[in-house]
């Protein structure tokens, strides 16, 4: 049966990063709603345009066109043996929207690590974050900064400041997730599935406690 991984935190926790780390490990797909939302606007496609009205000002994606762009991900043949979904679910109508889609898959959300931070540390870590042009590689400019500034170690891509990592938007972000996607913490403590992870260790350390999570 397929896995699948719901990774919960607020913005700038180190979801992403972490995500990136446990695909390349587990050969699970890396689902990274907010990547999926700016290769739209990359491309210039019309949910791009509606999604970019949403996400300059910190506000969620309404959530058919978010749920119906994850459905067409995980319907690709690359998430057979299941995903790790980073950004996803962000609301309950979205949580009840995965299982249902999951249900028809033949599969469920197995576990749901929820990665932990202090605010100032947040807020921190997205000013000082890079993001690369091509596919959303995550460098720190102190924590895990890239070997030549400016530059993705991976694949040679611009780094660039997200626009939304910017300190006005931040604060916004940071309260849309305490108001909107923290009632998922509950739900998934309610059904068993959530394990906390304290986020502020080094990266190495919080992956090897996913993974410690990921083993039972
Ligand atoms: P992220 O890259 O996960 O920080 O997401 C960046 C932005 O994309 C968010 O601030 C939202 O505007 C939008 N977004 C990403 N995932 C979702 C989601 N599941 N539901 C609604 N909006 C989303």
């Amino acid at each position: 049966m397929a896995t699948y991984i719901v990774l919960l935190g607020a913005p700038g926790v180190g979801k992403g990063t972490q995500a990136e780390i446990l695909s390349e490990r587990s050969g699970l797909a890396h689902i990274s709603s907010g990547d999926l939302f700016r290769e739209n606007i990359k491309n210039q496609t019309e949910l791009g345009k509606l999604a970019q009205t949403y996400m300059s000002q910190g506000e969620l994606v309404p959530d058919d066109v978010t749920i119906a762009m994850i459905r067409d991900r995980l319907s690709r043949p690359d998430c057979k043996a299941g995903a790790i979904l980073d950004g996803f679910p962000r609301t309950p109508a979205q949580a009840e929207a995965l299982e249902k889609m999951l249900n028809e898959f033949h599969g469920q959300v197995d576990v749901v690590p929820l990665i932990t931070a202090a605010e100032s540390v947040l807020k921190e870590r997205l000013n000082d974050r890079w993001t690369c042009r091509a596919v959303g590689h995550i460098f720190n400019a102190k924590s895990n900064p890239p070997k030549h500034v400016g530059i993705c170690d991976i694949d040679g891509s611009e780094l660039y400041q997200r626009d939304d990592d910017k300190a006005a938007t931040v604060i916004h972000r940071i309260q849309v997730y305490l108001d909107q996607t923290s009632p998922l913490i509950d739900h998934y403590r309610e059904v068993g599935k959530l394990v906390e992870i304290d986020g502020m260790q080094s990266i190495e350390h919080v992956t090897q406690d996913l993974l410690e999570a990921l083993k039972k």
